[in-house]
C-alpha cells in the first residue's frame, strides 16, 4: 500500500481516474497484460470515495445481453453482451451466476412478439446460450445472468493490485491533462497516459445523465427465478430475487433525466409510486408490504436529439479527447471487460507503441488470481472488507463491500455490532437509508 504523499512527482505509465467497473476493469486489463507479456508497466488507479460507490455498485446486478435492445435493432450490442456474459460466467463464477427469467406478456399478440424476441436472443447467443428457453406455449422464459456488481468491481481492483497496480481509494482528482493529474490535496503525478473513467462525473455537453431507481420489497413470489415485465409504456421492469440477509425482491428500474449533481442521486416520490404500482399490478398483496429499501444511480448516455431516455443508445465511447485524456464511458456493466480491452489497446499504443502489447489480451481467459469467494458470517465479512478492501466506514461496508444497506430494515440495535467495527456512523447511516412508507 502506497501513501498518497509518496506519489508526489512520481511518474506512472497510466493513471486511471475513477474506481467503478470501467476504471477497475481497465486497471486489471493493463496490469495483467503487462504481467503476461513480462513488460513492466506502472499503473495508478484513483477513486475519490470507495470502490464501486458510483453506478457500478447500484445497478440492477444483471449480466445480460439486453433482450429489450432487440426492439431497437441493436443486434451488435446484444451479441457482444451475450459473448461477454459467457466470458464472465467462466471467469468470475463466485460473483456471476445464471438466472432464469419468466416474461409477463399481456395478450396473444404480445406473446408472439416476445416469443420471437426470445428465439432471436438465443440465436444471437449461439454456443453461449445458457439454458433452455420457452418461446411458445406455457410461460415465456429465457436465461441471463446476475452478479454481485460491487463485489466484481472490488475483485477487479484487487486483481489489478495483485499484478502490481497501485490502487488508492478516498482520493479525488481535481485536474487532469494528457500527461499529469492533480489530486484534490494539490499533489501532482506525471503520467504517460491519463484515463478518465469517472462515469457520470465526466459531464460535458455530450453526456445525458439518466437516473435509474430501484425499490426493494419483501420476497414477492416463490422460486429463484426473476420476472421481466414488459410494461404498457414500453419499459421493462425486472423483479429480481435478492438479499443475502433475508429474501427480498429487487424491482427496477425507472429511466428519467437527472437534473442535479451526480453526488446526490435519490429516488423521487413519483418513481417509488410508479414501481409500487407495477408491483401491485402483478402482485396485489404487495400493497400491504413495507418498503425495505431504495437506491438510485445514473447512466451517462451519449446524447441523441429527440430520443427518450429508454431508447438512447447504450453504446460506449472510448477515445482521446481534444485535451489528450483518454475517456471511457457509456456502455453497459456487462461489457466492461471488452471495453477495458479496447481502451487498454489505445493506452499501450500510446505509451509503448513498438512493443506489441496491443496484441496481448489475457483477460479473455484468465480467471481472477485473488480469492473471490466472500465469507458467509457477518463477523468474517467485516474482517474480509477491512483486510482485502481497506473498507473505511459503516456506509462503505453496507453500500459497496456488501449491498446490505437496502436488503434489510436496519435499526440502531441491528447496526450496533457492525458499526462498532468501523468506529460508529449509525445515525448518519439511518438518516440516509431509512425508507419512508
Ligand atoms: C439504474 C441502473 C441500472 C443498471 N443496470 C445494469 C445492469 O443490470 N447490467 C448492466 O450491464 N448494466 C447496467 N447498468 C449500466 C452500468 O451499471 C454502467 O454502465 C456502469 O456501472 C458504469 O460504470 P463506470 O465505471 O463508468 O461508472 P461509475 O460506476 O459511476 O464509476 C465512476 C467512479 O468515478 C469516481 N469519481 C468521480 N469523480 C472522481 C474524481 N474526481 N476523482 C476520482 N474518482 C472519481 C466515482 O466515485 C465512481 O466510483 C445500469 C445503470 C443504471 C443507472
Amino acid at each position: 500500500m502506497h501513501s498518497i504523499e509518496e506519489l508526489a512527482g512520481q511518474h506512472f505509465d497510466a493513471v486511471i481516474v475513477g474506481g467503478g467497473i470501467n476504471g477497475t476493469g481497465l486497471a486489471r486489463d493493463l496490469a495483467l497484460r503487462a504481467h503476461s507479456a513480462n513488460h513492466p508497466l506502472r499503473i495508478l488507479l484513483l477513486e475519490k470515495t470507495f470502490w464501486g460507490a458510483g453506478t457500478s455498485g447500484k445497478n440492477s446486478h444483471l449480466i445480460h445481453g439486453g433482450l429489450r435492445y432487440l426492439k431497437y435493432f441493436d443486434f451488435g450490442l446484444v451479441r457482444e453482451a451475450l459473448r461477454e456474459r459467457a466470458t464472465l460466467l467462466k471467469m468470475a463464477p463466485d460473483t456471476v451466476r445464471p438466472l432464469r427469467f419468466e416474461l409477463t406478456a399481456e395478450g396473444p399478440l404480445d406473446r408472439i412478439f416476445y416469443g420471437v424476441g426470445i428465439a432471436l436472443y438465443d440465436l444471437l447467443a449461439g454456443k453461449n446460450r445458457i439454458g433452455k428457453s420457452t418461446y411458445f406455449g406455457g410461460r415465456l422464459a429465457y436465461w441471463d445472468a446476475a452478479s454481485d456488481s460491487a463485489a466484481l468491481v472490488i475483485d477487479n481492483m484487487r486483481d489489478a493490485r495483485h499484478y502490481g497496480a497501485v490502487c488508492i481509494p478516498g482520493r479525488g482528482v481535481r485536474r487532469m491533462t494528457a500527461d499529469s493529474v492533480e489530486l484534490d490535496n494539490g499533489i501532482r503525478v506525471k503520467a504517460g497516459c491519463v484515463i478518465d473513467a469517472r462515469g457520470p462525473w465526466i459531464g460535458g455537453d455530450q453526456m445525458r445523465l439518466v437516473r435509474g431507481s430501484h425499490i426493494v420489497l419483501p420476497k414477492l413470489f416463490e422460486g429463484n427465478h426473476a420476472l421481466a415485465h414488459f410494461h404498457t409504456d414500453g419499459r421493462v421492469i425486472f423483479f429480481i430475487p435478492w438479499g443475502e440477509l433475508e429474501p427480498v425482491t429487487l424491482i427496477g428500474t425507472t429511466d428519467i433525466d437527472h437534473g442535479g449533481t451526480p453526488d446526490k442521486v435519490d429516488i423521487s416520490w413519483s418513481e417509488t409510486e410508479y414501481l409500487r404500482a407495477i408491483a401491485e399490478l402483478l402482485f396485489p398483496h404487495s400493497s400491504e408490504l413495507p418498503l425495505i429499501g431504495t437506491f438510485s444511480s445514473l447512466r451517462p448516455l451519449l446524447t441523441a436529439a429527440g430520443k427518450s431516455a429508454s431508447s438512447t443508445s447504450r453504446e460506449h465511447q472510448i477515445g482521446f479527447r481534444p485535451d489528450g485524456v483518454l475517456e471511457i464511458t457509456g456502455g453497459k456493466y456487462t461489457t466492461y471487460r471488452s471495453m477495458a480491452e479496447e481502451a487498454g489497446d489505445l493506452v499501450v499504443r500510446k505509451i509503448a507503441p513498438d512493443d506489441g502489447l496491443d496484441q496481448v489480451h489475457p483477460t479473455r481467459s484468465t480467471p481472477f488470481a485473488v480469492p473471490t469467494k466472500r465469507p458467509k458470517t457477518i463477523a468474517e465479512r467485516i474482517e474480509w472488507a477491512k483486510r482485502e478492501e481497506e473498507c473505511p466506514s459503516l456506509e462503505a461496508f453496507l453500500t459497496c463491500s456488501t449491498n446490505w444497506a437496502w436488503q434489510k430494515r436496519w435499526t440502531t440495535e441491528s447496526l450496533a455490532p457492525i458499526a462498532a467495527a468501523f468506529g460508529g456512523g449509525i445515525e448518519e447511516f439511518l438518516e440516509r437509508h431509512s425508507p419512508c412508507d
